[in-house]
């Protein structure tokens, strides 16, 4: 129980809540040491070290206060794992006699680690471009395929979770903890967004005479007791300021968050769904194509946005 609670950020409502032992001892989710510390005010994020493997500890390793486990997080951008990086992985495992678990993030976790395993683990995750830092965090953003390979999809939900973790890089947010943005290409929630603290799921704008790509943003979604939350919706935009408006809700709650409050918790306290996207009607504004071609092409194509819907299974 409490290994597994170590990877599950803001899970104070999984069953049983917080273990006894972790809350005496003071236990962190994943990458946030040194956030929210005890004066209770945002995110530390200037804070990280600039040295690599320093910055990565601080971002990727999990130690457990309760049982003193050591695990590590090797981040798969967008949930990609070449072949190649496949093998070396298994190698790794095989080295460092480490377990290895698949997160909900879909990165990969070494588990069982011993502390003078983590600058060999660095070194083998950084050969293979897998020790970037931020991985669980707020720019570890999960889509499902979107248009990329999904028949049905809508939107590039793949491309809007680029853009996003690189809004978050230019804000310095990307490392801002206890905080999951999900994304689906249509409303068919393979990407989770349901489920997320901030989700956006793909559906068609039209402005101007012509359709465009759009987001449906939804605020508060969250894992409970034994059953779902889902979020509550926000607002509609035009995909192309989706990452500004992710970025504004992110620097919200790390700055005005309680120490180690979720995300749920703070969007109640907030006001909510509807009273947070007050804050971002401004961004739902379609300019004309003649003022901002780049509105009427989605991310990652080249040509006009149009939506092309086929006869196919979901590609998840
Ligand atoms: S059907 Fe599933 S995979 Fe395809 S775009 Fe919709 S949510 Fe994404």
């Amino acid at each position: 129980m409490i290994k597994i609670r170590h990877t599950l950020p803001a899970s104070s409502t999984w069953p049983g809540g917080i273990p006894p032992e972790v809350v005496a001892a003071g236990d962190a989710p994943a990458g946030t040491a040194g956030e929210a510390t005890a004066v209770g005010q945002g995110v530390s994020v200037t804070l990280r070290s600039s040295d690599p493997y320093t910055r990565w500890e601080q971002t990727s390793v999990i130690r457990g206060a309760g049982n003193g486990s050591v695990s590590a997080v090797a981040y798969a951008a967008l949930g990609d794992i070449t072949a190649s990086q496949f093998a070396s992985l298994a190698s790794i495992q095989r080295e460092l006699g480490a377990d290895v678990r698949l997160s909900n993030r879909q990165n990969v976790v070494f588990r069982g680690l011993r502390e003078d395993q983590l600058t060999t683990l660095y070194a083998r995750l950084e050969a293979i471009g897998m020790a970037r830092p931020g991985a669980e965090m707020a720019r570890d953003v999960v889509a499902c395929p979107g248009a990329d390979t999904c028949n049905i999809a809508v939107t590039q939900s793949r491309g809007l979770a680029k853009a996003i973790g690189e809004q978050l890089e230019e804000e310095g947010l990307a490392e801002v903890g206890g905080v999951r943005i999900n994304i689906s290409g249509c409303t068919n929630s393979c990407g989770q967004h349901h489920a997320a603290d901030i989700g956006f799921f793909g559906a068609e704008r039209r402005a101007n005479g012509r359709a465009i790509p759009g987001y449906q943003m939804l605020l508060g979604g969250f894992v409970g007791d034994e059953q779902i939350h889902f979020g509550q919706k926000a607002l509609r935009l035009p995909a192309r300021n989706a990452p500004v408006a992710a970025a504004r809700v992110i620097r919200r709650f790390a700055e005005e968050r309680k120490a180690g409050e979720p995300f749920q918790e703070w969007l109640n306290r907030s006001g909510g769904a509807a009273k947070v996207a007050e804050g971002l009607k401004d961004l739902d504004l379609i300019p004309t194509p003649d003022e901002a071609p780049d509105f009427y092409v989605d991310f990652d194509e080249t040509s006009p946005f149009a939506v092309n819907v086929a006869e196919s299974e979901c590609a998840t």
